[in-house]
């Protein structure tokens, strides 16, 4: 008999688990593959997205600011050069203006509130200081009365939006629309309250004979407690490389700040840098605290910021508004130049973030695979144990039924029905059990009639062992067992037994007279005789020999022995079988008896004295019974 786990149903789950099983984590991990790379692919897809998205909507104020700085150039240029203009021009600085005995100017009390010039012009939310190294010529007059004008028409057009704007002359004239009450800080206070030539825009605007526009660099201003920066474009310079006006703007950083803080992708940080050799710092999530103290002095190289290294290498080649990937060891930066600011946005997408959605992903597959290798293996167990195991197992015990018992088979408990091999195998094993029945029974029939035969043939011959083959009476075998037998017997009780012995009487003349056949048939008639002759069942009639019987008799008295004897003599007489060879004419016996109270001392003598007697039966003349 097989071990359970041997069995056709453990070993085909046992394979079927393993296949399943591999495969399984084969397509776990192929999934896991193409899901990480679908999901990487899906976070790089929506960072350059967002990223393009924020550089796009960061730099709308921007543009609004070159544009209105365009504008004001161009009309600046435009109103400068109409004929005449600049004697008009120089009247109405005569009209803003206030001199201080010292030599400079500050706007007329009262315009910044809104009191209107002469003329009825207002100029609300401006200020204005000037403090010239020298006398101002008509055309610095001209020059400074047209950006205050222009300084109030656009930064009032952008009221609301920008924090200020203001034309500045290389002459160190300041006039500025103020969307703040900050009009004190323009109160005059001596002609050197305001140092211009100390400030980053007024310094780089009017060093270089170039148009380009230009950012300073971040400051903490302490006035208004926010991070600003000043956006400042000169005009195209003249010959001599000189420029006669600066259109500037201050914008408030603390917004940009704030949504660059904010995540562009769930999880992201966001920073924010500037696209020069150091990548000095405008926001950075970490390192908010180094770039205050540093007065906006903090760069990537100065923080020493290893991992954002990669992106300053990117730098060249970024052209502004297109978003770049770039790979360091743990994050996927998106990075763009935010267009018309020389600023860098970097989405830092830290890698981790994919893992717990791929992850999910890969415990969704090994469920799902766990779960089909469950099902998997409960449908092959039950088809295996419904259609193979057990209708086998059945097959096995009516095997050994037949085997054991050749007993008949129940059918019934047999898968014979099926439609398939195990089917075929039910329904030839049944065929074959029956005929192995039929031959079984067959076998079993031949058995016992071979058996009855046996037995037969064994009586027949235990009969014709102990009979006599002519008279059929017991033959002298039978008659000594059975003499054995009773002598012991009648020596152990001290019961009397007879011993006969009957000699037919001139039988050599009788064969010579009939013939040996005619012989044969006078003993079986004597033998005949002599049985019917033998009344009680015990008393033993045998054929002794030749023509010589014995009679073996239970006769208490030996007289009633003698008379019993005599009275055969008699009978065999009266039977008249003819002996024409015999002075009687008819056949006759002698009979010698002899019997056990005649105190015969062994077996041999006892017979010996039966035959003494018969030999004198014959010697006094024959047909007749003599005892010892
Ligand atoms: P007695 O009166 O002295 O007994 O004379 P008898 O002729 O009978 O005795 P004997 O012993 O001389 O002869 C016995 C004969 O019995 C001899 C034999 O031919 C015959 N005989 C013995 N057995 C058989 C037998 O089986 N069949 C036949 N037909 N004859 C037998
Ligand atoms: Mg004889
Ligand atoms: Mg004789």
């Amino acid at each position: 008999m097989f071990k359970s786990q041997n069995s056709l149903t453990a070993r085909t789950l046992r394979q079927a688990a393993l296949r399943i099983a591999l495969v399984s984590v084969l397509a776990g991990a192929i999934s896991y593959w193409l899901n990480k790379n679908s999901i990487e692919d899906g976070v790089r897809k929506q960072l350059i997205l967002s990223t393009e998205q924020t550089l796009q909507r960061e730099s709308l104020p921007f543009r609004e600011i070159r544009d209105l700085q365009q504008n004001f150039l161009h009309e600046f240029k435009q109103q400068y050069e109409i004929p005449g203009n600049q004697a008009r021009l120089a009247h109405d600085f005569d009209l803003i203006f206030y001199r201080h005995p010292d030599g400079s100017y500050t706007q007329r009390p009262g315009l910044f509130e809104g009191k209107p010039l002469a003329d009825g012009r207002r100029f609300a939310n401006m200020s204005a200081t000037y403090a010239p190294d020298f006398a101002p010529t008509p055309d610095i007059k001209a020059r400074f009365a047209l950006s205050y004008q222009l300084s109030y028409k656009f930064g009032s057009s952008a009221h609301g939006r920008l924090f200020n704007f203001y034309g500045v002359v290389p002459e160190k004239g300041f006039p500025i629309y103020q969307n703040a009450d900050i009009a004190k800080v323009f109160s005059y206070s001596g002609p050197n309250a305001l140092k211009l030539e100390t400030y980053e825009f007024y310094a780089r605007g009017f060093a270089s004979a170039s148009h380009e526009t230009l950012f300073t660099r971040m400051y903490w201003d302490e006035s208004n407690a926010a991070w600003m920066t000043t956006i400042a474009t000169p005009d195209i310079a003249d010959t001599r490389g000189k420029h006669r006006i600066l259109a500037c703007v201050d914008v408030l950083l603390d917004q940009l700040m704030q949504r660059t803080a904010r995540p562009v992708l769930r999880g992201s940080q966001n920073s924010l840098f500037l696209a020069d050799r150091d990548g000095t710092l405008l926001y950075h999530p970490q390192y908010a605290n180094a770039i205050k103290q540093s007065q906006g002095g903090a760069s990537i190289r100065s923080l020493h910021i290893a991992a954002d290294y990669p992106l300053l290498d990117m730098l060249p080649n970024l052209r502004p508004g297109e978003t770049s990937l770039i790979e360091t060891g743990h994050e996927i930066v998106a990075l763009g130049i935010i267009p018309d600011t020389p600023w860098v946005l970097a989405v830092h997408y830290p890698k981790a973030l994919m893992q717990p959605a791929i992850l999910q992903n890969l415990a969704i597959v090994i469920a799902v695979g766990l779960l089909t290798l469950l099902v998997e293996i409960f449908i092959i167990r039950s088809i295996l144990q419904k259609q193979v195991a057990q209708p086998l197992s059945r097959l096995m015990m009516a095997t050994r039924q037949v085997g054991r018992s050749g007993g008949s088979l129940d059918k019934n408990n047999l898968p014979i029905h099926a439609e398939d091999e195990i089917g075929e195998l039910a329904r030839d094993f049944t065929q074959m059990a029956e005929r192995v029945e039929e031959a079984h029974s067959a076998l079993e029939r031949k058995v016992e009639e071979r058996t009855a035969a046996l037995a037969q043939a064994n009586q027949k011959l235990a009969e014709i062992s102990t009979t006599d083959e002519l008279t059929g009476i017991a033959n002298r075998r039978r008659l000594d067992e059975v003499l054995l037998e009773k002598w012991n017997h009648s020596r152990r009780t001290g019961t009397n037994l007879t011993l006969a012995i009957i000699d037919v009487d001139w039988f050599k003349n009788y064969n010579d007279y009939y013939g040996h056949p005619a012989g044969d048939e006078c003993l079986r008639k004597i033998a005949k005789l002599l049985k019917a002759n033998a009344k009680r069942t015990e008393d033993l009639v045998a054929r002794y020999g030749g023509e010589e019987f014995v009679m073996l008799l239970s006769i208490p008295d030996s007289q009633n022995a003698l008379s019993y004897a005599q009275k055969i003599c008699e009978a065999v007489e009266q039977a008249l079988l003819p002996h024409e060879d015999s002075p009687f004419k008819r056949v006759t016996v002698s009979i010698g008896i002899s019997d056990t109270v005649s105190g015969a001392s062994s077996l041999e003598e006892f017979i010996e004295q039966a035959d003494t007697a018969l030999y004198r039966a014959k010697s006094q003349g024959r047909n007749r019974a003599c005892k010892f």
